[in-house]
C-alpha cells in the first residue's frame, strides 16, 4: 500500500513568480545510507518522527520526492569577497519545500548536494561528506549554545564519489531554515531593476518573518532596521562564543537572522581578534573582530537594493536608510556588551564594564589563552581560586590585577557568588565544535568508515553547558600536533 510522505508541505515560495527560482528535482543517486537523523528536530517541527525514520534513506537523499513537495532551485546574486554576481542561485541545494509547526512557525526543508540545478555553472551540485557532516555538527551545535543558526535535520551518504582535489565519498544535508532569503536575493531582483520583483519580495519576507511590519509608515525601511537588529544580535552572540563565519558574502547573510551557511568556519582556540581560519579568505576580510564591520556592510547593500521602494521619488530614501546603516555599530556594541557581561557573570551596567572585558580579553590575546575553557574556568574562579583559570594561558600572564577589579565589581553585584557562578556556566560553554575533533571525525569516517566520534559530538554538543565527564576529552583544547590551522568547504 502507498503510504503518505510523512512530510506535511505547505509551500509558499512555489508560488511566487517563475523568476523567483528553477523547478528541479534531486538527482537520484546509487546507494543512499543514513548516517544522521535528527529526532528531537523533526519532533519540534511537528513531523512523525518514526515513520519519516523508516523512509529516511530514500527521502533525503532526494530519491523519492515526497508528496506534496515542490522541488525548486533559489535565484539569488551576491558580493562574494567584496565582488557583485549577478547571478549565483542555488547550485546545489533543492528546497524541497516548506512546513509549518504546532506554533505556526514556518520553515524551508531544503537538501543540499542533491544534484545540479540551472545555476551549477561549472559545479556538480554535490557534497562531499566532510563538510556535511561539518555542517550537521556545528549549526546543531550552535542551536545548541542558544545562537540561531539553521538546523540539520538528515544527513545521507549517497554511495557515489565526488571530485574535488581528491575523490570523497559523496553526502547529502538536509537543512532546516526559518527562510533562505538573503541579502543576495534581494540584490537579484535589484541588479535586474525588477522594481516588481523587488515588492513581491519585500512583501513575502516582511509576511514570512516580520508580519507587524504591513503597518509600518515604510515597511521596506522598517524591514532592514529588524535585519540590523537581528544581525546586531546574531553576530554579538557568534563573538560570545568564538565562532568564526568564514565566509560573510552577502549571499551567505540570511534575513532571518540565523547562521547560513557553515562552510570554512571554525571557533576560537586561543584568543587572537585577528584570526582567519578559512583557506579561501586569503586577505582576511572575515577576520573573528571583522565581522561586525562586514555586517554593516553587507546591510549596506541590503539597504541599497531596497532605496527605490523606501522614497520612490529618491530625495529621502538615501537619508532615511544611512541612518539605519549608521546606526548599526551602537546597536552592535550593545548586543555586544550585553553578551560579555553575562560571560563576566554581570547583570548590572557600570560604565567601567567596557574596560574590564577589553582588559580580559588582552590578557587571553597576551597570554595564548583558550578562549572556551578561560571563560570557563573564570566561572569557577568567581567561588574558588584562580588555579584553573592560570593554567589555561600558554603565556604567563599577571592576572592577579584584573582579578581583583573583577570580584570587587562581582561584590557589587545582587545575589550571592554561588549563583553568579551558575548563571556564569549557562553562558560560558565547555563544549564547543571543535576544529580539531570535528577533523577527526571526518577523517575517520572516510578513511574506516567509523562514525563512533561524529555520534559522539553530537551527543557531547548537544548539551554544551554541561559538565559530561563521559565526553571530558571533547572539552580539551588541541594539542600542538593536533591544531588545525586551515579550514575548507
Ligand atoms: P557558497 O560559497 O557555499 O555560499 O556557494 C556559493 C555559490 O556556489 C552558490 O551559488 C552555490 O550554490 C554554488 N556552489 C557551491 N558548490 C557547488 C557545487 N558543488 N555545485 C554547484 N554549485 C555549487
Ligand atoms: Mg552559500
Ligand atoms: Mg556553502
Amino acid at each position: 500500500m502507498a503510504q503518505a510522505t510523512p512530510l506535511p508541505f505547505d509551500n509558499s515560495y512555489a508560488a511566487l513568480p517563475d523568476r523567483f527560482f528553477a523547478r528541479v528535482a534531486p538527482t537520484p543517486v546509487e546507494a543512499p545510507v543514513v548516517i544522521a537523523f535528527n529526532r528531537a528536530l523533526a519532533a519540534e517541527l511537528g513531523l512523525d518522527a518514526e515513520a519519516l525514520a523508516r523512509e529516511a534513506g530514500a527521502v533525503f537523499s532526494g530519491n523519492r520526492v515526497p508528496e506534496g513537495a515542490a522541488p525548486l532551485a533559489m535565484a539569488y546574486a551576491g558580493h562574494q569577497f567584496g565582488n557583485f554576481v549577478p547571478q549565483l542561485g542555488d547550485g546545489r541545494a533543492i528546497l524541497l519545500g516548506e512546513v509549518v509547526d504546532g506554533e505556526g512557525r514556518r520553515r524551508d526543508i531544503q537538501l543540499k548536494g542533491a544534484g545540479p540545478t540551472p545555476f551549477s555553472r561549472r559545479g556538480d551540485g554535490r557534497a562531499a561528506l566532510g563538510p556535511v557532516m561539518r555542517e550537521y555538527l556545528v549549526s546543531e551545535a550552535m542551536h545548541a549554545l542558544g545562537i540561531p543558526a539553521t538546523r540539520a535535520l538528515a544527513a545521507v551518504v549517497t554511495g557515489e564519489p565526488v571530485y574535488r582535489e581528491t575523490v570523497l565519498p559523496g553526502a547529502v544535508l538536509t537543512r532546516v531554515a526559518a527562510s533562505h532569503l538573503r541579502v543576495g536575493t534581494f540584490q537579484f531582483f535589484a541588479a535586474r531593476d525588477d522594481r516588481e520583483g523587488l515588492q513581491r519580495l519585500t512583501d513575502y519576507a516582511i509576511a514570512r518573518h516580520d508580519p507587524d511590519l504591513k503597518q509600518a509608515e515604510i515597511p521596506a525601511l522598517a524591514l532592514i532596521e529588524r535585519v540590523a537588529a537581528r544581525q546586531a544580535d546574531l553576530i554579538a552572540r557568534w563573538l560570545g562564543v568564538g565562532f568564526i563565519h568564514g565566509v560573510m558574502n552577502t549571499d551567505n547573510f540570511s534575513i532571518s537572522g540565523e547562521t547560513l551557511d557553515f562552510g570554512p568556519c571554525a571557533f576560537l582556540d586561543t584568543y587572537d581578534p585577528r584570526k582567519v581560519f578559512s583557506s579561501i579568505d586569503r586577505g582576511g576580510r572575515y577576520a573573528y573582530a571583522s565581522q561586525p564591520g562586514i555586517a554593516q556592510w553587507n546591510l549596506a547593500r541590503l539597504a541599497e537594493c531596497l532605496l527605490p521602494l523606501i522614497d520612490a521619488d529618491g530625495d529621502k530614501a538615501v537619508e532615511k536608510a544611512s541612518a539605519v546603516i549608521n546606526a548599526f555599530p551602537a546597536r552592535f556594541q550593545a548586543a555586544w556588551l550585553a553578551t560579555m557581561r553575562a560571560k563576566l557573570g554581570l547583570t548590572t551596567e557600570e560604565d567601567g564594564d567596557l574596560d574590564l572585558i577589553q582588559a580580559f580579553l588582552a590578557l587571553l590575546h597576551e597570554g595564548e589563552a583558550d578562549y572556551t575553557l578561560a571563560f570557563r574556568a573564570l566561572a569557577d574562579a568567581v567561588t574558588g581560586d584562580a588555579t584553573a583559570l592560570a593554567e589555561r594561558f600558554r603565556q604567563p600572564v599577571a592576572l592577579s590585577g584584573w582579578l581583583e577589579a573583577w570580584r570587587a565589581r562581582l561584590a557589587r553585584e545582587p545575589g550571592d557568588l554561588a549563583a553568579r557562578s551558575a548563571a556564569m556556566r549557562k553562558v560560558n560553554p565547555l563544549f564547543i565544535p571543535r576544529n580539531h575533533r570535528i577533523e577527526q571525525a571526518i577523517a575517520s569516517a572516510q578513511e574506516d568508515g567509523d562514525f563512533s566520534l561524529f555520534e559522539a559530538l553530537q551527543k557531547a554538543l548537544s548539551r554544551p553547558f554541561d559538565d559530561q565527564p563521559e565526553h571530558a576529552p571533547l572539552a580539551e583544547a588541541p594539542r600542538e600536533e593536533e591544531r588545525v590551522t586551515r579550514t575548507f568547504c
